[in-house]
């Protein structure tokens, strides 16, 4: 039997699943962490999910997702820092540790002016995060994602911006869908744990061809991202957290999410493996 300790599910994984039925079936499996996405938490609530989670022996790794900052116009940053500080209401309900952010991308203007947005953004729901006890979370994604969904398209922007901003309540995510491509990523991994900003790691895989540019992840082993050796590199760090995994499939939303459950256990014994 594998060892399962530290896998976790997004709830998204297994979107046609309400938030108490992904729970019975993970937790029957003997996958032991769950990050949640928030509509699927909405149902019951953020406190009863929680309680769920918990009482069936699963910890709660993240809260997905906030974020969104970029804006031209200064009212709707403002609107998107009290939605942020819901979302951290939220998770701090729910007994989330952390609150993953997709930063957002405003194209009407430039990436840097809307990271600059996303330094401000962050930076005003701090005091806030602090209070919660729950950390903003950081993650950078795929460049093709540039034009509205983040201006953090590398390791090296999220660790830059988690440096500046030096508070324990800000972390990085490291998603491999989203980095896998990058020259520096080796270095990067390391410098995210040496300056305490190492907080989340994501894993799926990425399919060839990949047919949509959002709902077609593969799982772990199916695609073209060497996982063993990345995961080396989180591992030398010492890095001890979950491995989440977040996929998003048309393809596997469509089949009978239990056998998709298993095939997850499957692939991730044997990326735990390698
Ligand atoms: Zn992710």
């Amino acid at each position: 039997m594998a060892d399962l300790s530290k896998l976790c599910i997004h709830t998204i994984t297994t979107k046609p699943w309400k938030l108490a039925e992904s729970v019975e079936q993970y937790a029957r499996v003997g996958v032991k962490g769950i990050s949640v996405w928030q509509d699927s938490a909405m149902e019951l609530g953020a406190k009863e999910s929680g309680d769920i989670i918990r009482g069936n022996g699963l910890e709660v790794v993240s809260y997905v997702r906030g974020g969104f900052f970029p804006n031209v116009k200064s009212a709707e940053r403002e609107k998107a820092i009290d939605h942020n500080k819901q979302m951290i209401e939220e998770a701090a309900e729910l007994g989330a540790p952390m609150l993953v952010l997709v930063c957002g991308a405003e194209p009407a203007q430039t990436l840097e002016e809307s990271r600059k947005q996303i330094q401000d953004g962050i930076e005003s729901v701090l005091d806030f995060a602090e209070k919660h006890k729950v950390q903003v979370t950081i993650e950078p994604l795929h460049p093709m994602y540039a034009d509205t969904r983040s201006a953090i398209n590398t390791l090296q922007q999220a660790n830059e911006m988690a440096e500046a901003i030096d508070s324990k309540w800000v972390g990085v995510a490291v998603d491999v869908y989203h980095l896998w491509w990058d020259p520096d990523l080796e270095n990067q991994i390391k410098r995210c744990h040496a300056g305490g900003n190492f907080s989340a790691f994501h894993i799926c895989d990425w399919n060839v061809p990949t047919t949509d540019m959002l709902l077609d992840r593969g799982l772990m082993g199916e695609g073209c991202i060497k996982l063993d050796r990345i995961k080396k590199w989180v591992m030398d760090t010492g890095f001890d957290g979950f491995h989440e995994v977040e996929i998003f499939s048309n393809k596997f939303w469509e089949m009978d999410q239990k056998i998709f459950l298993d095939k997850i256990v499957k692939s991730y014994s044997e990326y735990w493996e390698d």
